[in-house]
Formats: C-alpha cells, structure tokens, sequence
C-alpha cells in the first residue's frame, strides 16, 4: 500500500490522535501544515504545544491552571474576596469570566464525583478550598459544577460539608439545561443561572 512520505505520515498520526480527528481531517491538517504554513509559523505552533506542558502549573491557592504562582485571578485584589465559585474545571472558569457577571474568587476542583470514571471526593481539590475558607474572610460558595448527574452529586457532597461552617452557600440556577456543560453554554444562558442562583 502506498504511504505517504514518512514525517507527513508521522505529523498525520499525531493530529489523528487529538480528541474528535479523524484520519481525513488528519490529513487536511498535515497537508495544511506542509503546504499552507512557512517555517515560523510552523515553529511557533510546535513552541505553543511545548509551553502548555513546560509552562503551565496549577496555582496552589485556587487549583486553576496558570503559568505564574499564586495565578492572576488569586492576586487580583479588585475581586471580591468573600466568594469563592467552585466549579469543576479550568475552562468552566473562562466560560463564567466570559459572563462578566460574577467578581469573586475561584476554586477549581479538578474533576467530579463519577463512580463511573473511578473518582471520588479524595480525587478533588476539596481539602484545599476547606483551607481557604478556614481564614473567616469568605462568606459566599457559590457552587457552579455542571448542572449533571455527577455535578449534582458533587454539589451536594460540597454542600454537606459546608453547610456546618455557617457561610451562605449557594448554587448557580437550571438556566442551563439538565445534563449540559458549563465550558459550552451560551454566555446569556450563564449569567442567568449565575444571577439565578439560590441558597441551598
Ligand atoms: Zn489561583
């Protein structure tokens, strides 16, 4: 069977083990690569995939990912400093920072409570947010996991645990649908649900 030159094939082989790439789209984006790109642009790409690996740590504070220590949203002293949002990934934090609608602080748990995927509460980043709130400055959790079976498992694991320490706890409202992701609802649907949201 004929194949195509061996670095073409190799760079096809990488694109087609990216999540959602077939062999065909694979292939467009090699050719792309090869025909379409010149040399630094083809470099700078190869810099980016590096960096992200090289670069990019989880702050010790929030858990998000960052590449300074503690991360931009931790040191920006204009946020609010009395509410932390617990949300289940880093990109659940860029869809509600996209919203403008909510000022506080973060706490990213890495993951969520799935019997499914082998993860329970010892897997998330819980014990550090408990830390966080041991310093008496935080007076709201607002929990936005996803609005998913596993999210609301967590949610309510969370709340559990935090109810006892007498803050106001509260999670974002349904404006998103049942079994929908954070990371891909629209922006008008996310700050009616942060807007929306209610003790509980
Ligand atoms: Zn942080």
């Amino acid at each position: 069977m004929y194949q195509h030159a061996e670095a073409l094939t190799r760079l096809m082989e990488q694109f087609a083990r990216l999540p959602g790439i077939g062999p065909k789209t694979a292939q467009r984006l090699s050719f792309y690569v090869l025909n379409k790109m010149n040399p630094v642009e083809v470099k700078n790409f190869a810099q980016a995939l590096l960096d992200v690996k090289e670069k990019i740590t989880v702050c010790p504070v929030c858990c998000n990912l960052t590449d300074i220590t503690p991360c931009r949203l931790c040191q920006d002293e204009q946020r609010d400093q009395s509410q932390i949002c617990v949300v289940e990934e880093a990109q659940d934090v860029l869809a509600i920072e996209r919203t403008r609608e909510y000022k506080g602080l973060y706490h990213v748990l890495q993951g969520r409570i799935s019997p499914l995927e082998g993860k329970g509460p010892g897997d998330l980043k819980i014990n550090e947010l408990l830390k966080r709130l041991q310093t008496g400055k935080i007076k709201e959790v607002v929990l936005a996991t996803n609005p998913d079976v596993e999210g609301e498992t967590t949610a309510l694991y969370l709340l559990k645990l935090l109810k006892p320490l007498g803050l106001r706890v509260t999670r974002i409202a349904h404006g998103i649908p049942v079994g929908g992701d954070l990371e891909y609802a629209d922006i008008a649907t996310l700050t009616r649900a942060l807007t929306g949201r209610r003790e509980v």
